[in-house]
């Protein structure tokens, strides 16, 4: 693998994770990467340790190997830690601690760098592609480019977000030669939702509500409303999505709520707010447009905080425009 090929040099041991709740980039990335170093260090053993993956990415071979339970005193010779930091590797958090060597590879803005060697490319479109280009050409095979291919487009919402470069482009291109059918690849692991996932979306959408002159919009799924769907934090990706393509909307807030007076935020900027430096303020992270946190508190108080500091950043573009 270029650039750390000396840290692998003699490894037996290798253990690969990513963050908690897995999304695509994350799962694949970690999927390629398992089936690459398969190739490259036939002799090593390749240990996954990931939260189970949402169920369209089950098609992913070898996605078995995937160990979601983390109860092991194994100490591994090298720890990949994909796509986070490691305040996001969740359980397999004291795994990586104790390794003798551990790479991070990943493109969120936020991450300050956790490994003994730190590959962090924010400009890249995904973790997937960053991994693609450390890779030796002649070792990539249909299995591996798939993943690559599915992780960046799940990264770059199917080649459309502001993260998509002309590289990201010939990657793809790269990728394509391998002839996989990406046409049903992206349908049934990016779009195709279960009736459930679609009304949830319905409801969602339904009880949005916009604020600050409609220029930030907002929702929220309580945990009963999972509970009547049938649905679990996996099944609201997207919604988000769809609340920052109303017209007019620069900031869109979607939050679920995970335990008493405790809510998952997702957050997507279409320019004028870096929603990364507001998650961060809240302990979370991410991209300038696409970014994440947890928070405490009642649903009102969370959005009254996160408004505050969406107010500030927009009330600062403005003033700039008008220079
Ligand atoms: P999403 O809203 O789709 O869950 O996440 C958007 C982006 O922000 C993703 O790149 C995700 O990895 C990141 N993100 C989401 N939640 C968190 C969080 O709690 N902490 C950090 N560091 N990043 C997050
Ligand atoms: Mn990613």
């Amino acid at each position: 693998m270029k650039r750390i090929s000396s840290e692998l040099k003699g490894a037996k041991t290798i253990a690969i994770s990513g963050h908690v709740r897995p999304d695509g980039d994350c799962v694949c990335s970690v999927m390629a990467l398992y089936h690459y170093l398969k190739k490259e260090l036939p002799e090593a053993k390749i240990d996954i340790y990931l939260e189970e993956p949402p169920a369209p990415l089950q098609i992913l071979e070898g996605i078995e190997e995937i160990k979601s339970t983390f109860n092991t005193d194994e100490i591994y010779d090298v720890f990949f830690a994909m796509d986070c930091n490691d305040d996001r590797l969740g359980d397999a958090l004291p795994i990586f601690r104790r390794a003798r060597r551990r790479i991070n590879i990943d493109h969120h803005i936020s991450n300050t760098g956790c490994g003994d060697v730190n590959i962090v490319e924010p400009e890249r479109s995904s973790t997937s592609e960053l991994l693609y280009d450390l890779m030796e050409p002649a070792l990539v095979d249909a299995e591996i480019a798939k993943a690559v291919y599915i992780g960046i487009a799940h990264d770059t919402g199917v080649f459309r977000y502001s993260n998509t470069s002309p590289h990201t482009m010939q990657i793809a291109a790269e990728l394509l030669k391998f002839g996989f059918d990406f046409s049903k690849l992206i349908e049934e692991t990016f779009y195709e939702k279960t009736y459930f996932q679609t009304q949830i979306m319905g409801r969602a959408i339904l009880g949005s509500v916009r604020f600050m002159d409609d220029r930030c919009i907002v929702s929220m799924v309580s945990r009963r409303m999972m509970e009547f769907y049938c649905v679990g934090p996996k099944d609201l990706d997207g919604i988000v999505n769809l609340l920052q393509g109303v017209k007019g909307v620069e900031c869109a807030i979607f939050m679920y709520e995970i335990g008493t007076l405790e809510y998952k935020v997702s957050m997507r900027s279409n320019g004028l707010v870096n929603v990364a430096q507001v998650a961060v303020k809240f302990g979370g992270g991410g991209h300038v447009r696409a970014a994440g946190c947890t928070m405490n508190g009642t649903y009102h108080d969370n959005i009254n905080n996160l408004s505050k500091e969406i107010a500030e950043q927009l009330e600062r573009a403005q003033t700039k425009e008008q220079e």
